[in-house]
Order: C-alpha cells, then structure tokens, then sequence
C-alpha cells in the first residue's frame, strides 16, 4: 500500500489533525531544572510526566520481536489498539468493517461507540475462516478487517501463508490480533511485517506475559499508520508505572517461555481428560491457553461449577457455540480442581 492509498483509507479530519504537542514533545533532551510542563517539583520520579512514545520500552521490545521501533505503538491493552482503528479510519454513521464471527467482543463493541457498521462472516463449519466470505461482505466503505489468530473464543489459528495471501487481497486496513500467538503452533505475522502494509499486527502483554493487571497492548504496523496511531492517542496513554514494569517484566522472556512450556503441557493433561468426561462432547482443537469444549448442557455445567467455586466462561449463546463452555488452562491443581468438579456432575 502507499502513502497515496493509505490516506484514502484515513478519516479526513484525522489526515488533516493537528495532534497536540505536549511539553515532552517539544523537548525531551537532557536538561537540569524542567520547569516547562507544571508538574511538582516534590514526589519524584511520579512527578514527572511519562515518555508519550514509551521509547525504551519499544527498544526492548524492537530486540526481542525484531521489529523496529518505529513499527509498535503501545497502548493501554490492546483494547486501546482497538478503539484507534475505528477512530482513524471509520467515518462514523458511513464507513463499515468486515470481522469473522464468532470472535473477541471488543471488536463490535468498539464499532458500536463509534457509530460503525459492522459486518460479521461465520467461521467455516472447521472454524477456520472463510477468507472469500469476508471480501464478499467488503464494499468500498470497508475501512477495516478483524481477524483474530489464534481465535477467541474458538482456539482455531490460521496458517501465516493464509494470512499472507489475504492481505494482498484486501484493499483495506486489516488487523490481525495475535493476543493468543505465544500458544500457537502457527508463528507470528511479525515474521512477514514487511511485506504486508495494510495490516496492523496486534499483541499484549494481557495472556502469556502473565500481566493482564498492567494494561499494556502492543500494535505493529508500517511508520505511516503507527504515526496515525500515535497522533489520535491521549498523549501520556501508557503511564510510569506501566512503562517500568514492562521494561522488567520484557526482560524476563525465559521465565515467560517456561510458563508457557508449562501451561501448554497443562493443556494437553486437560483435553485428555476432559474427553474422558460423560457431559464431554467434544473438544476443538485449539492453539491458545484455552480450550473451547463442547458439553450437554452449557448452562448446567456452568452453573454447578458456579457453586463449586469455579468459574469457566459460558459460550453457549455465541454464534457456532452452542453447548459451549471456554475454559482457560490454569496451574495443574486449579485444573485438577475443574476435572474433579466435573466428575461429579450429575452425580
Ligand atoms: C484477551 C484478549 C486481548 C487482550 O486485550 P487487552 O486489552 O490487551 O487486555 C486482545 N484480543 C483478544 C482476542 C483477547 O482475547
């Protein structure tokens, strides 16, 4: 995509924004004595402002995904990733994007605050994603297409070929959400980041990372719209005590790497015996810290669980989900906590 095409894609009062220039913008060099942006000269370091481009953290990041800096935006959680592609993009009350369906509820929630029509494409019966249906349902007031890989709430990955292939089809913006991508089997996009850029690759630190409580959401893309990205955000959107952490706790990627070893290994134990469960149904594959288990009675089940002090999460009202309950791996005693509950039930 170019520059050209880019901005025919790009909200016009957003191509035209004059972004707000805070203090730190306009000087973020070495100095003794600031005295430029109110802040109190007591309580240090919470006194003063964060950096608005996180710039070390992105560092650390652009080493260890081998992106560079310039291509991450980091928000607060991927749900501010979200938000920012319907606010740049979308013409509220006009423009439409195009998502497959089932999957992460953000997506249409975002859509409706922003007045934006959206378009949902069911799964294939498999529940891999049927790439011609959604470029059927495009039109050229298709600004945006959501794919979430590897899926919530299905578990389903695609294959970074399939990816590939249907970015050069599209002639929109489209988002691949890989917040499950550090389970799968399937590799990351950011391998292919170069050669797709239409598409905004997003990731955080909410699932593998262990740090859901942080709000930390990471978005990769071309300069030209992570600079658009950049522009609509709060200025200050990631704080000092979120851009600390995630400096430590990114540094930590072979504990994280064992955890997931760990969980992985937890989840295979847990379909096992899950299929051996009379209210099991079936098990859908899955290449995510959770898995998607087709029961006899979802409410049931959720319901004595419920009393049993365990909670899972109820699907049985979403699109292809019926009898559905997703359950996310815990550590082995929780999961064992689960199987034994389970045991039980109807007894
Ligand atoms: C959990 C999840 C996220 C994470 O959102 P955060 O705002 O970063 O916590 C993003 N996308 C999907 C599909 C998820 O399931």
């Amino acid at each position: 995509m170019t520059n050209m095409e880019l901005e025919k894609l790009v909200r016009p009062n957003i191509l035209a924004l004059e972004p707000y220039s805070c203090a730190r913008n306009e000087f973020s060099g070495v100095a003794s004595v600031w005295l430029d942006a109110n802040e109190s000269p007591f309580n240090a370091p919470y006194n003063r402002y964060p950096d608005p481009l996180q710039l070390e953290v992105k560092e650390r990041l652009s080493h260890l995904k081998g992106v560079p800096a310039e291509s991450i935006f980091l928000g607060n959680g991927s749900d501010e990733c979200i938000d920012l592609m319907y606010r740049i993009f979308c013409r509220p009350g006009i423009d439409n994007v195009v998502a497959m369906s089932p999957s992460y509820g953000m997506y249409e929630v975002c859509a409706s605050v922003n007045d934006v029509e959206y378009r949902k494409v069911s799964l294939n019966d498999d529940f891999s994603i049927n790439f011609d249906a959604m470029l059927a349902a495009a039109d050229e007031c298709t600004k945006v297409m959501w794919i979430c890989s590897p899926n919530n709430p299905t578990g389903t990955a695609a294959s970074i070929d399939d990816l590939l292939d249907f970015s050069k089809r599209v002639n929109c913006i489209l988002v691949i959400d890989e917040a499950y991508i550090d389970f799968s089997s399937k590799g990351s996009m950011l391998a292919v980041l170069p050669q797709m850029p239409n598409v905004v690759v997003m990731q955080t630190l909410s699932k593998a990372w262990g740090s859901a409580g942080v709000r930390m959401g990471m978005a990769f893309a071309c300069p030209a719209i992570v600079s658009l990205m950049n522009n609509v955000k709060y200025p200050y959107n990631v704080n000092i005590l979120t851009q600390r952490y995630a400096l430590e706790q990114l540094g930590k990627s072979d504990e994280i790497k064992a955890h997931v070893v760990t969980l992985l290994e937890q989840r295979e134990l847990l379909k096992q015996q899950l299929a051996a469960l009379p209210c099991v149904k079936k098990i859908h594959p899955t290449d995510a810290n959770f898995v998607l288990v087709e029961t006899v009675d979802a409410d049931g089940i959720y319901n004595y669980l419920l009393d049993q002090g365990v909670v899972v999460r109820n699907r049985n009202r979403v699109e292809m989900c019926l009898g559905c309950l997703r359950i996310t791996v815990g550590l082995p005693e929780e999961n064992l906590t689960l199987i034994n509950c389970l045991k039980n039930y109807g007894k």
